[in-house]
C-alpha cells in the first residue's frame, strides 16, 4: 500500500488541507454553528422540533411542492422515495451509472422486494426516452410491474439538459409511472443554468436533495414532494430507523445552508473552470470539463503517474480521492488561491520527472 493511502487511513490529519475528495469535506462556518435557536428545538418524532418544521416548509416552497421531510442523508431520502412509490415484486428503472443504482448498496431491493432495471446512458449521464420506454413492461403475469423512473441531475457534476428530463418524465407519465429525480446537487444545476428551482423540478413527483453537499451543512437531506407521498415516506422513515428527536439541531445548519451558500456555488464553479484550465496546459494530462459542468474536474493521468502524482500532492497538503477516478470537487473549502497552490503543485510534479 502506499505512503499517500496509508496516511489517510491513519488519519494522519493534514493542518487545513486543499480536500478535493468531494463536496461532503466541508467543515461548518462559525456564522452556522451560531445559528441554532435552542428555543424551537423538540422532539421531531413528536413533530414538535420547530427548526426541522421550518426547514420542510422552507425546501417544499423553494421547489414548489406540498411539502417535505427531513433526512440523516441522501441514501436514505432516495430509498424512502422509492419505497413510497413502490411496492414490493415492483420494479424502479435507473440510468445505469446513476447513484441510486450503484451507490446505494441496492437497499430499495434488499430492504424493500423492488427490482432495480438499469438503463444505459451516455457519458453525459443523459438517458434516451426510447431506451427507457423499451424496458417499461407489459402488463403481463411474466414482468416486473413497472412503477418509477429515476433520474438525477446533476450527474458527475454535470447539468443534464432540462427538456431531455422533462420529456423523460412526461413519457413515463404517459405510461402511468411515477418519476424521482435524484437532486443530490441540484442546486448547482440551478446556479449553473439560471433556471429556478421549480422549473428544474416541475416534472417531477418527489425530489431528493442534499444539503451536506455543496451546500456545505455537515449532515442531512430532504425529500420534497406532494403531502401523500410524504405521509407515507413519514412512516417508512420510522421503519428505517431515520426518525430523529431534537434534530433541530442539525436542521439549523441546513436553514442556514439554503439560505446563505446558494449563490456562492458560483465561486466553486468558477474554480473548478480555472482548475481545469490550468492543468490542461499540462501535456501529460486530460482534462474533463465540458460546457455543462459545475464544481468537477475529471483529470485523466497516465497510470505510472497516478500513484507518485498523489503523493506529491499529500506531501504538499493536497489530497485528491485517487488518480484512478480523477475526480476533483471544488466546495466552499477550497478558495482561489488554493487552486492557484494546486496548479503550482502539480506543474511542479511534471517540471521533476
Ligand atoms: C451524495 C449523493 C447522494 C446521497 O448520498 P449520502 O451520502 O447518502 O447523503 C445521492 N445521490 C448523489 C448523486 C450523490 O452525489
Amino acid at each position: 500500500m502506499s505512503q499517500y493511502k496509508k496516511n489517510i487511513i491513519n488519519q494522519e490529519k493534514l493542518e487545513s488541507p486543499i480536500d478535493f475528495r468531494s463536496d461532503t469535506v466541508t467543515l461548518p462556518s462559525n456564522e452556522m454553528l451560531a445559528s441554532i435557536d435552542n428555543t424551537k428545538l423538540g422532539d421531531d418524532v413528536y413533530q414538535e422540533d420547530i427548526e426541522v418544521i421550518e426547514l420542510q416548509e422552507y425546501a417544499a416552497n423553494l421547489l414548489g411542492k406540498e411539502a417535505s421531510l427531513f433526512f440523516p442523508s441522501g441514501t436514505q431520502s432516495n430509498l424512502t422515495a422509492m419505497l413510497a412509490h413502490c411496492q414490493r415484486g415492483d420494479e424502479v428503472l435507473i440510468g445505469r451509472h446513476y447513484h441510486t443504482n450503484v451507490y446505494e448498496a441496492r437497499g430499495v431491493s434488499v430492504l424493500g422486494g423492488v427490482g432495480i432495471c438499469p438503463i444505459d446512458t451516455s457519458a453525459s449521464g443523459s438517458m434516451k426516452v426510447s431506451d427507457m420506454l423499451s424496458q417499461i413492461k407489459d402488463n403481463d403475469p411474466h414482468y416486473a410491474v413497472t412503477k418509477l423512473l429515476c433520474l438525477e441531475n446533476t450527474f458527475s457534476g454535470k447539468v443534464q439538459p432540462q427538456q431531455e428530463l422533462d420529456a423523460l418524465a412526461k413519457a413515463a407519465h404517459s405510461k402511468g409511472l411515477k418519476v424521482h429525480l435524484d437532486g443530490a446537487r441540484l442546486f448547482n444545476a440551478h446556479i449553473h443554468s439560471g433556471l429556478t428551482l421549480k422549473a428544474l423540478t416541475e416534472s417531477f413527483d418527489s425530489i431528493s436533495i442534499c444539503l451536506s453537499k455543496g451546500l456545505g451543512a455537515p449532515i442531512g437531506s430532504l425529500l420534497v414532494s406532494d403531502q401523500a407521498t410524504i405521509n407515507r415516506a413519514l412512516r417508512l422513515r420510522k421503519m428505517l430507523g431515520g426518525g430523529m428527536r431534537q434534530v433541530g439541531v442539525i436542521a439549523a445548519y441546513g436553514m442556514y445552508a439554503l439560505k446563505n451558500n446558494v449563490k456562492r456555488l458560483q465561486e466553486d464553479h468558477d474554480n473548478a473552470k480555472y482548475l481545469a484550465s490550468g492543468l490542461s496546459s499540462l501535456s501529460e494530462l486530460t482534462i474533463d470539463y465540458g460546457e455543462n459542468q459545475t464544481n468537477m474536474v475529471f483529470v485523466d493521468c497516465p497510470k505510472q503517474h497516478r500513484e507518485s502524482l498523489g503523493k506529491h500532492l499529500f506531501d504538499r497538503n493536497i489530497i485528491i480521492s485517487n488518480l484512478d477516478r480523477g475526480r476533483l470537487v471544488c466546495h466552499l473549502g477550497i478558495s482561489k488561491k488554493d487552486i492557484l497552490v494546486v496548479i503550482g503543485a502539480f506543474k511542479d510534479y511534471f517540471k521533476n520527472i
